[in-house]
């Protein structure tokens, strides 16, 4: 019996000591894997989702042995800031979502450092990248997503940043200096936070987009402009319609056939999920792994969450990956507490807020829809605007109207059918239209 916490311990794995290598904030602790053969549940992917998902099973009295696998040297961390303060910060580690000494005390062995190459459906085993076998119950896919490549900067002399992990935050850092030329491919959030810190940093920010408006797959147009214009008030300057073919003495090619000179580019295209580690087993395709409400893929022991989950999605009328901190947070727990024998569902309202500059864009459901209401009249930094499909409120988005959104996302969970004019009124309450 664990004294502290009083639950049952009833490890079938051999617990091993530290190594003594480890810093204190974690890096190298775990070689974990050494030292197991089996575990009763393997969490593939050590991200938000994976880390997240280990300790709600813990949480929901999962009692016998969780193995949370990783590829990065680092222990679980927070991303969300990857993009945002860490570009700007001194630190070179960004926040843990637990500390080492916490993971020991909930009893899950973190592996870090090596990869899953394959997950085996018949021996039921993991298989790492150094030929090691580990064999589990349960298993719970949470290897998240990869950002998309762009073949025309695979060989190129500028240098080229892609943005996922903390290593490619650190690396990106030293490029946004005072007075560097910074190309952006994409306007997406990645694109647009990373031009803001930038931007913060006095560096000339120029971002290459392929559509014809910023964060297109998420934004309406009227926010989108509002969005722009911030930016373009902090010196950031945007292309449409265009994408990158190239470099050449220290420029990067435009498809529109105009040079932009570069120091450095960063590109944030969007992501493919992570599914090479899963192909054997007949649940991935290119678009992730379909899971339902509690998590389950089509094998009964395999689970997935996180970015490389695909879901049904009644806000946006299809299934689809939710790529969100507050997803794969959601998600995890749910399959978490399924895997530990309970009963749950997960129905959250998919959600995202983005800082940029001083604006804070936060995102529910579809906000887009087949029709938008604007509440009131926008200001240039202050904004809501209501979604709706098919009379049914589907989804918002707020810039610096933080309590709107609280209301937006009360009404959107509920998807009611509402009167556009009811919406549009900025004296309604938002919260009070739902029960
Ligand atoms: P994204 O899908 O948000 O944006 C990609 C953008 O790139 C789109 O605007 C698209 O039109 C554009 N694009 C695509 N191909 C292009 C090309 N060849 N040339 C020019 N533009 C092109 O993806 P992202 O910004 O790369 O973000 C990646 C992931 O990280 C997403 O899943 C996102 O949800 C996540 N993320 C979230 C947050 C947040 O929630 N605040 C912050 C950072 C990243």
């Amino acid at each position: 019996m664990d004294q502290r916490s009083g639950r049952r311990k009833t490890k079938n794995y051999a617990m091993p000591s530290f190594p003594s290598m480890a810093t204190a904030n974690g890096r190298n602790i775990g070689q974990m894997a050494d030292a197991i053969d089996r575990v009763s549940c393997a969490i593939v992917g050590a991200g938000q989702a994976g880390a997240r998902a280990a300790i709600a099973m813990r949480n929901a009295g999962f009692e016998t042995s969780i193995g949370l696998f990783g590829d990065e040297d680092l222990l679980p961390y927070e991303r969300p800031q990857l993009s945002k303060e860490f570009l700007l910060a001194d630190a070179t580690e960004p926040a843990l979502i637990k500390k080492r000494q916490e993971w020991r005390d909930l009893d899950i062995a973190v592996s870090l450092s090596i990869a899953v190459r394959r997950v085996e459906a018949d021996t039921r085993q993991l298989v790492l990248a150094n030929g090691k076998t580990i064999g589990f119950d349960q298993v719970l896919i949470a290897t998240g997503t990869k950002p998309r490549r762009l073949a025309a900067l695979e060989t190129t002399d500028i240098p080229v940043h892609y943005l996922r992990t903390a290593a490619d935050s650190l690396a990106l850092r030293r490029s946004l200096r005072k007075d560097a030329r910074i190309a952006i491919v994409g306007g997406g959030v990645i694109g647009l936070e990373v031009a803001a810190a930038a931007a913060q940093r006095g560096a000339m920010v120029t971002v290459v987009e392929a559509a014809s408006s910023l964060l297109a797959r998420a934004l309406p147009c009227p926010i989108a402009e509002l969005v722009e214009a911030r930016h373009r008030a902090a010196g950031v300057a945007f292309v449409y319609g265009t994408t990158v073919t190239g470099t050449q003495q220290g420029a990067v090619c435009l498809s529109n056939g105009n040079t932009l000179a570069a120091d450095a580019v960063v590109v944030g295209i969007g992501v493919e999920p992570e599914v090479e580690a899963v192909c054997g087993l007949g649940i991935a395709d290119a678009d992730g792994i379909r899971v339902d409400p509690q998590g389950r893929t089509a094998l009964p022991f395999a689970f997935a969450a996180g970015d490389v989950a695909v879901q049904y999605s009644p806000w946006h009328g299809r299934w689809m990956r939710i790529e969100t901190w507050a997803n794969a947070n959601a998600q995890a727990e749910v399959a978490a507490r399924v895997i530990a024998g309970g009963e749950a569902s997960h129905n959250q309202a998919p959600w995202f807020w983005s800082d940029q500059h001083d604006l804070n864009l936060q995102v529910v459901g579809d906000a887009l829809g087949s029709e938008t209401v604007l509440r009131g009249d926008p200001e240039p930094h202050k904004a809501v605007m209501v979604a709706l499909r098919e009379g049914r409120v589907v989804g918002g988005v707020t810039l610096n109207a933080p309590r709107e959104m609280a209301g937006l996302r009360r009404l959107v969970r509920s998807r009611p059918h509402l009167a556009p004019e009811v919406l549009a009124d900025p004296t309604t309450d938002l919260r009070k239209l739902v029960a």
